[in-house]
């Protein structure tokens, strides 16, 4: 029985992108409470039952301990040295051997900024190469290319707290109430205030059930509707003229793409009635300040970078961007997807999305780190797959993200992963990809470190070590850096705090940033370009970074897959509020006594058709492979559409999905499957 806390850390949830602010209970040298934080500046006292209680995989037997080698099917304990002396001598064996291009990192959008940091300094110091990624390229990697090449920066434009500000709040393909509840709240009360609600969205969510208008389009016509709602805007005179004369360009390409998106087509592709298409347009540009937030039913789509541009036209054809309770708000899903992007572990940007071929950056670079900054942009992960499948990447070191459960199309992924010569996968369980590894270390915890994440807002937030890990385990700092000096470069930082000062040295965006500025719990949001600038809570008031906003006109091209007889129904996956991706996390938690497997959710009229029943075991086919789950009868889809999680790997979900990525980004349509039921 554990006792009251003897003391209390701040600390900031390590689950989505909300970043809850915790005080973590400490007693007898371990955590026994965790304390939503009333000064928590996104939360204020608030939190759901993840953030609350699901922290307690912190103590699950099953933590990886001390590092494990294969040997046939064998895993055989190493020591700490003797595994770091490993990882250095292989990666040295290989890059002088292939070349760089045979190395490759995924880095963890859970672990810290700083972790993240100088996982990028290593590949590009120690392999030269870029082929780092994280977790963004198959959820908002599609968000960064729409908003970068519309409005110059791929960040929320405002923040949490403008949600009590909105007189509209527009959530396009998001399930906030569930993947990020304290936002999702917040959604609830301004609606409570008096602020319209429209949701976007195929699926019958809370919020579509308070909304004023849901409009509920089919998978993979976000595009369609979005441009339909354009038309609109022109045909009805709703255009802010003076915003797009004054601070934008393009305006005159667009019109010429939504003024064939009539209302009428618009509804006979998307399914959408065509007078709630015109009602959204009126409601959206007249509602005196409208909110846009969006979530992966936008970006994992085959066009999902598309959609974010078809939706940031429409905020800057009726001036809702740059004011408050306004925007284009990305509801980032894990707790530092959006910190692992801005600190550079893309293989598309430096740190501060700073292009490689910048000479200025490259001067900076080198004087900072001695080491010039490779200039070729590197793989993203779906190149990692085929490049491994076709024997030129030879190894990869993945940290924290769960590629062999969470990734589409899983017989491809493991193909790759096996194909490897020397897998590294840093965890602190034996997740299905550590499982597949030559070489798996034990990871410290966000209860067990020091450092900072970025919540979806672009809040720098601190999380402070609470407890010590297991004995002899080592932050993902440590290990880069163990690894780094026995490769030939040493990197060697008292405390992430030295980390986070060469970041702010070599990305102006982050310039002011410092840990004693962070002590204060507001935190930094960036961008932050000097000691004396108080953070940025509003994005673009006066300008844009490219000084105008570009309109990108789209149009509607279809999805990868469409039904056919033999795959008859569209499959739609996400997660739920109980769980948490992968559930390497949740699943370690007194939570499973709340939900314990993926459901599948399944129309009455089709439930019926095929004489399926509640808490039926089916088999779901794709043209990839099958997976065997239970069904549940649902209003929440539409007839001929199904939706389920990807929380479980004994569902083994997501060996059902396709390749099939959004062209620029190579963001996966995680949203669009063909399938077919068959009773079991
Ligand atoms: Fe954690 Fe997100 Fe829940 Fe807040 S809303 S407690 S950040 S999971």
């Amino acid at each position: 029985e554990q006792g009251p806390p003897e003391r209390t850390v701040r600390t900031t949830c390590a689950y989505c992108g909300v970043g809850c602010a915790f005080d973590a209970g400490v007693g007898d040298g371990t955590v026994v409470n965790m304390v939503p934080a009333d000064d928590g500046p996104s939360n204020q006292g608030h939190a759901c039952m993840k953030g609350r209680f699901g922290w307690t995989y912190n103590y699950a037997p099953d933590r990886l301990r001390v590092p494990l080698l294969r040997q046939g099917n064998q895993w055989v304990e190493m020591s700490w040295p003797d595994a770091l002396d490993r990882i250095a001598h292989e990666w040295v064996r290989l890059r002088d051997t292939y070349g760089p291009d045979a190395l490759a990192t995924i880095s963890s959008s859970r672990g810290t900024n700083e972790e993240n940091y100088l996982f990028g300094k290593f590949m590009r110091c120690v392999v030269g190469s870029n082929h780092i990624d994280n977790c963004a390229r198959v959820c908002h990697s599609a968000t960064v290319t729409g908003m970068m090449d519309t409005i110059g920066a791929s960040a929320a434009t405002n923040s949490i707290q403008d949600l009590d500000l909105a007189k509209l709040v527009l959530v396009v393909g998001a399930n906030p109430t569930e993947s990020h509840p304290v936002v999702g709240a917040r959604i609830k009360q301004a609606v409570r205030r008096g602020a319209a609600l429209i949701v976007i969205d195929p699926r019958r969510t809370e919020l579509a059930r308070l909304a004023d208008l849901h409009l509920q389009l089919h998978p993979g016509t976000n595009v369609a509707l979005l441009n339909g709602l354009g038309h609109i805007l022109i045909q009805e005179g709703l255009i802010d003229q003076d915003y797009v004369r004054d601070r934008t360009q393009g305006f005159e390409e667009w019109v010429k793409v939504v003024e064939s998106c009539t209302p009428e087509t618009t509804s006979k592709v998307t399914g959408v009635p065509a007078h709630l298409i015109a009602e959204a347009a009126r409601r959206y540009a007249t509602s005196g300040g409208s909110m846009a937030v969006h979530g992966l039913g936008m970006t994992e789509h085959r066009w999902g970078s598309h959609g974010v541009m078809a939706l940031v036209n429409l905020a800057l054809a009726t001036g809702n961007i740059g004011k408050p309770g306004t925007g284009i708000n990305p509801l980032r899903g894990q707790n530092n997807v959006q910190g692992a992007s801005d600190v550079g572990c893309l293989p598309t940007f430096f740190a501060g999305y700073q292009p490689f071929d910048n000479p200025e950056l490259a001067a900076a670079h080198l004087a900072i780190t001695g080491r010039p900054l490779p200039t070729t942009r590197g793989m993203k992960t779906p190149d990692m797959w085929d490049a491994a499948i076709a024997g030129t990447l030879k190894s990869l070191w993945i940290i924290g993200y769960d590629v062999a459960q969470t990734d589409p199309n899983l017989k491809k992924v493991h193909a790759a992963l096996k194909s490897l010569e020397f897998l590294i996968v840093q965890d602190l369980f034996l997740s299905e990809t550590a499982k597949l590894a030559h070489l798996v270390i034990p990871g410290a915890s966000f209860l067990e470190k020091d450092g900072t994440f970025t919540n979806l807002e672009r809040r720098i937030q601190r999380i402070r070590k609470a407890v010590e890990p297991p004995a002899g385990v080592l932050p993902d700092w440590q290990v880069v850096c163990e690894v780094s000096a026995r490769m030939g470069y040493p990197m060697w930082y008292g405390h992430p705090s030295a980390i986070m000062d060469e970041i702010a040295q070599l990305a102006p965006m982050f310039a002011g940033v410092s840990y004693d500025r962070l002590e204060a719990p507001e935190g930094l949001q960036w961008p932050v370009p000097s000691k004396e600038h108080p953070g940025t809570s509003l994005m673009h008031e006066h300008s844009f970074p490219k000084g105008k906003a570009q309109f990108v006109a789209v149009d509607y091209l279809p999805p990868g897959e469409s039904p056919t007889e033999t795959y008859p129904l569209v499959l739609i996956t996400g997660r739920i509020l109980q769980h948490y991706n992968c559930g390497a996390q949740t699943r370690r938690t007194g939570i499973m006594q709340v939900v314990d497997t993926d459901v599948l959710e399944i129309h009455a009229r089709d439930a019926a058709q095929l004489d399926l029943h509640d808490g039926e075991i089916v088999r779901l086919v794709s043209a990839r492979g099958e997976a065997r789950l239970p069904v549940m009868v649902s209003d929440r889809v539409q007839p001929g559409e199904l939706f389920t999680s990807f929380h479980f790997p004994h569902t083994d979900l997501n060996v059902l999905l396709s390749s099939s990525a959004d062209e620029s980004s190579k963001c996966p349509e995680y949203k669009v499957s063909t399938v077919r039921i068959e009773k079991v």
